[in-house]
C-alpha cells in the first residue's frame, strides 16, 4: 500500500474492479482475454486499431446502468504473483478459467490459492461448454471441495458456463464480475487528487522510446504531468487506450499506454505523479540508488554467520566453511588450533578451506563465494576491490582483534546461540522547505518527501550539509495537510514536528529510520 492519503469521504467515487484471468494451462484464458476485448471493441466505433497494451477495459450494462470493468491482459498467475511479490496489489476480483471437459486441474488449485492468499473473491469462468463432452456440473462439484461453492448451491461464488470460442454468456461473465465487486469490496477512489498506479507492462518502442502501460489505481493521470515509475521519469508526452485512441485524462483503474518515459520500469513497480520534472528525477535517482542497495542487502545476508546458524537449525547446511587471514602466521595458527578444539557435535563440520598472511584479497572473496565460506580477518583488512566485490558477491567478512572473540562467537553461531543483530533500515528522507515557528507545538518542519516515507512512529535523525546534527529523535506530530496522519509518501508535502528539538533550519534533511532484526532465514 502506497499513498495513505484518499482524502474526505465525500472526494470518493466508485471505480471499475481491476480482474486478473487465471487457471490452467490450455483451459482458455488467453481466448477468453481475446475474445471478451473484441466483443467490447466491436460494438464500439469500427475503425480503430486495437493495440495489446497489457490490459483493457470493457463496458456492459448491468440493471440498466452502463457498467466498467478493466481486465489485466496477461493470462496466468505468474504474472499476478510477481506483482504480489513486489508488493503490488493490481487485482481486485479473479477470474478463474476452468475447462469443462478437463475439469480442476493442478494449476487451477494453484491459482485459486494464489487468489485466496490475496483476498480476492473469485469467479469462477466454466469455459469450452460448447464441447460435447463438457461437464459444467462436475466442475461445480470439483470446486466446491476447494471451498469455492456456487451461488446456486447456496454458497458464496458465481459460476458461468462458457464459451471463449462460441463467445457464449461472455455478458453473464462480466455481470457475474460486476455484480461479485458490488456485494464483497467496496471499489472507491479520489479521482481528484494527484495519479498513482502502478506498471502493468513496459517495453523500449523502436519509434516511441520506452512506453509504459500502467493502470492509474487513484486519482487521474494527465498528459503533460511528470511522473515517477519505478526508476523512470519522464513528463506525459501522450496516453493511448487499448483502442490506439489518444486519452487526456486516466481515472482510476482505467490502463493507459504513456509515452515520455526516460526508462523502461518493471511489471509491478509502482508510479506517482510529482510537482515537476526536476523533483521526477532526483526521485528516480534515488528509488535506483535504494533498489541497489536493496538487492545487494539481499544477496549480502546469504553467507553471513547468521545464515549459517539458521540453515543448521533447519537441518539444511551442517557445514561451515571458514577462510583465516591474519597479520602474523602464529595468529592464524593460534586461531586454528583453537577452533579445532570446538566441540561441534558429530552433525556438523566446521572446515577451514584456506588460511594465510596478509591483507583480505579479492582472491580469498572469489573462493569465499565459491564455496559459500566467513572470512575471518584477525588485525587484517581487505586490500584493493576486495571489499566491493564482499558487498557484490554477498561474502562476510568478519574482523577479531582477540582471537577469544572470534572463536566465542563461531562457538555461539555453531550452537545456534548468537543474539539477534540488529541493522537500521532508512525508511525515507523529507527535505525543509519552509519552518512555521509555534510558541504551542514548537518549531513546525513544512517538508517535502524526497524519497521513501516518513512514519509517525519511526525514529528520525536531522542532516545539515549531509552531516548528522541531531539522532535518534521522535516525531511528536505528522501532518498532511490539516489532518494528521501515521505515513507521508515520497512526492507527498507534510508539517512534522521534532520531539524536545527545535534548532531545524531551511534545507536541512530529515531522515526516517527503523532498527529491524536482521532475519536469519
Ligand atoms: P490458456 O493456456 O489458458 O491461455 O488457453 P488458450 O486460450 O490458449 O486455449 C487453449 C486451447 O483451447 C486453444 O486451442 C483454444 O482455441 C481452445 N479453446 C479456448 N476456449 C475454448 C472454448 O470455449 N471452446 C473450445 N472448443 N475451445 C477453446
Amino acid at each position: 500500500e502506497f499513498g495513505s492519503d484518499e482524502g474526505a469521504e465525500a472526494d470518493l467515487a466508485a471505480r471499475p474492479p481491476v480482474v486478473t484471468v487465471m487457471g490452467h494451462v490450455d483451459h482458455g484464458k488467453t481466448k477468453l482475454l481475446d475474445a471478451l476485448r473484441s466483443a467490447n471493441v466491436a460494438g464500439k466505433e469500427a475503425g480503430g486499431i486495437t493495440q495489446h497494451i497489457g490490459a483493457y477495459q470493457v463496458s456492459t450494462d448491468v440493471d440498466g446502468e452502463d457498467r466498467r470493468i478493466t481486465f489485466i491482459d496477461t493470462p496466468g498467475h505468474e504474472a499476478f504473483t510477481a506483482m504480489r511479490a513486489r508488493g503490488a496489489q493490481a487485482t481486485d476480483i479473479a477470474v478463474l478459467v476452468v475447462a469443462a471437459d478437463d475439469g480442476v486441474m493442478p494449476q487451477t488449485v494453484e491459482a485459486l490459492n494464489h487468489a485466496k492468499a490475496a483476498g480476492v473473491p473469485i469467479v469462477v469462468a466454466v469455459n469450452k461448454i460448447d464441447k460435447p463432452d463438457s461437464d459444467p456440473t462436475k466442475v461445480r462439484g470439483q470446486l466446491t471441495e476447494y471451498g469455492l461453492v456456487p451461488e446456486e448451491y447456496g454458497g458464496d461464488t458465481m459460476f458461468v458456463d462458457v464459451s471463449a470460442k462460441s463467445e457464449l454468456n461472455l455478458d453473464k461473465l462480466l455481470e457475474a464480475i460486476v455484480l461479485t465487486a458490488d456485494a464483497s469490496l467496496d471499489l472507491r477512489a479520489n479521482p481528484e487528487q494527484d495519479a498513482q498506479g502502478l506498471v502493468v507492462e513496459a517495453h523500449l518502442d523502436r519509434g516511441r522510446g520506452p512506453v509504459a502501460t500502467i493502470l492509474v489505481q487513484r486519482g487521474t493521470l494527465r498528459v503533460g504531468e511528470s511522473i515517477v515509475a519505478g526508476p523512470a521519469y519522464g513528463r506525459v508526452r501522450a496516453m493511448l487506450d487499448e483502442h490506439g485512441e489518444s486519452v487526456e485524462a486516466a481515472d482510476p483503474s482505467r490502463p493507459v499506454m504513456v509515452l515520455g518515459l526516460t526508462a523502461v520500469p518493471g511489471a509491478g513497480q509502482n508510479f506517482i505523479v510529482v510537482a515537476d520534472d526536476r523533483m521526477a528525477r532526483q526521485i528516480a535517482e534515488k528509488r535506483e540508488s535504494r533498489e541497489r542497495a536493496a538487492m545487494q542487502a539481499k544477496r549480502r545476508v546469504r553467507r553471513t554467520l547468521e545464515d549459517f546458524m539458521a540453515s543448521m537449525e533447519k537441518g539444511e547446511s551442517q557445514e561451515l566453511n571458514l577462510i583465516l587471514k591474519g597479520d602474523v602466521s602464529g595468529s592464524v595458527e593460534a586461531l586454528e588450533d583453537s577452533l579445532a578444539k570446538i566441540d561441534v557435535g558429530d552433525e556438523v563440520t566446521l572446515r577451514v578451506i584456506d588460511r594465510g598472511v596478509g591483507a583480505i584479497t579479492e582472491t580469498n572473496v572469489d573462493l569465499a563465494a565459491a564455496s559459500d565460506a566467513i572470512i575471518i580477518g584477525f588485525n587484517v583488512r581487505p586490500q584493493g576491490k576486495a571489499t566491493e566485490m564482499a558487498d557484490k558477491e554477498g561474502v562476510e567478512i568478519r574482523y577479531y582483534s582477540v582471537i577469544y572473540q572470534a572463536i566465542e562467537e563461531i562457538e555461539a553461531a555453531l550452537k545456534g546461540m548468537l543474539k539477534p543483530e540488529y541493522e537500521e533500515v532508512s525508511l525515507g528522507h523529507a527535505e525543509i522547505r519552509e519552518i512555521f515557528r509555534s510558541s504551542k507545538i514548537g518549531n513546525i518542519a513544512g517538508c517535502m518527501v524526497t524519497d521513501g516515507v516518513i512514519r509517525r512512529n519511526a525514529k528520525a535523525r536531522l542532516l545539515r550539509d549531509n552531516n548528522v546534527v541531531a539522532d535518534n529523535l521522535d516525531l511528536s506530530s505528522l501532518r498532511r495537510e490539516k489532518d494528521d496522519v501515521t505515513e507521508v509518501r515520497e512526492g507527498f508535502e507534510c508539517g512534522l514536528t521534532l520531539r524536545g528539538y527545535n534548532d531545524i533550519k531551511q534545507g536541512d534533511v530529515v531522515e526516517c529510520f527503523e532498527m529491524r532484526e536482521i532475519p536469519r532465514a
